[in-house]
């Protein structure tokens, strides 16, 4: 593990020098994971050339030194983390150019770069996502624990779906499929648990309601689990009691167009031609329409991370990524399908990490 996070911050030595940049301001909690190891929510990370320090607080005291070691310098502050930075950056002279994570740094904090006595004096810089782009092809250590969490998903998946019955509501179906995720060992719940039921499946990102499941109810659970700070992202859709024909006829399209990009994407290709496998295959069935976001995404540290898979993504999909394949339709008032699995995108080819079922489940009503 060492070993991984020096070459990752020896990688952000060199963007440096390739941003002419005299310094890097890490505030990103997952990039600062990445980076240190550290998994606390307060911290700041500056890397030189020089070395780097991570300024946390005295909540993380016995925690930081665990998680991190001897890798990089530490500097527990008692007051204000901005305090322990204007100190290390004392040594810096007055023009140096300092970079910072754009998405990570808030208006209020940017306002501090430059009216604080201290934080005027050097120059800086906003930067785009340089450690994004390192945590996007991942490690075979990585793969294991997105393999691990995806692992966990699907346990506890099927641990639930053996105690759904109709007149559960689905805010009952997410209290019993998050505790099986907590028994499986999974850290965090890496994003609100999607549970939504008859027509309230048509909405791609519902909560969990008071709602109670009726007899023959479409049922969507989007859900995920936390292994080692990695997630998992898991999507399937069941009937409760029966399906009708037009039930299953939706159900086999989503299910085709999830195979059909599950097995055919590559590194290599854009996020935009990955898309249009599953898009083109529900589009020539006539449900392009009803098809309205995009087929996947990256994850990792984060549930959303690089790389999209979209119609607008024109970067081409890296070696050793791991992504969702997520197609679903969704038809207001009848409700809606939608099939995610994660898949590793080895040199190899695509390898799917969420291993359940495709077929429709007709849970007993
Ligand atoms: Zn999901
Ligand atoms: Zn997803």
């Amino acid at each position: 593990m060492t070993d991984r996070r020096s070459a990752r911050a020896a990688r952000v030595v060199e963007a440096l020098t390739e941003n002419h940049l005299d310094a890097l301001l890490v505030t990103g909690r997952a990039n600062i994971r990445y980076l240190t190891g550290f998994s606390g929510s307060s911290a700041l990370l500056l890397v030189t050339a020089r070395d780097s320090v991570l300024i946390t607080d005295f909540r993380y005291q016995t925690q930081v030194s665990d998680e991190v070691g001897d890798l990089v310098r530490i500097r527990v502050e008692a007051t204000s983390l901005w305090d322990g930075l204007w100190a290390e950056l004392g040594h810096f002279h007055g023009r140096a150019v300092i970079g910072f994570g754009s998405a990570h740094v808030t208006h209020r904090e940017f306002q501090r770069f430059l009216d604080d006595a201290a934080g005027a004096r050097w120059q800086w810089r906003p930067q785009g996502d340089i450690v994004e782009a390192l945590r996007e092809s991942k490690d075979v250590d990585e793969v294991a624990l997105i393999r691990h969490a995806a692992g966990m998903a699907t346990r506890a998946l099927s641990n639930t779906l053996q105690q759904v019955r109709s007149g559960l509501t689905e805010l009952e179906v997410a209290g019993i499929l998050e505790k099986a995720l907590r028994d499986e060992g999974s850290e965090a719940h890496p994003f609100e648990t999607i549970v939504a039921s008859g027509p309230r499946s048509a909405l791609p990102h519902a909560r969990a309601s008071g709602r109670a499941i009726e007899r023959n109810d479409l049922l969507l659970l989007d859900f995920g689990a936390e292994h080692g700070g990695y997630c998992s992202d898991v999507t399937r859709t069941v009937v409760v009691g029966h399906a009708s024909d037009d039930v299953r006829a939706v159900y086999d399209i989503v299910r085709v167009a999830n195979e059909r990009a599950s097995s055919a994407v590559r590194a290599g290709m854009t996020g935009a031609s990955a898309d249009a496998i599953a898009r083109d295959y529900i589009s020539a069935a006539g449900y392009g329409e009803d098809f309205g976001h995009s087929l996947g995404h990256g994850i990792g540290l984060e549930v959303h991370e690089a790389p999209r898979l979209a119609r607008t993504a024109a970067a081409k999909l890296l070696a050793d990524t791991v992504v969702t394949i997520e197609p679903g339709i969704y038809r207001p008032e009848w409700g809606g399908v939608r099939i995610e699995d994660d898949v590793y995108l080895s040199a190899d080819g695509p390898r799917i990490l969420t291993d359940f079922t495709h077929e429709l489940l007709e849970l007993s009503a």
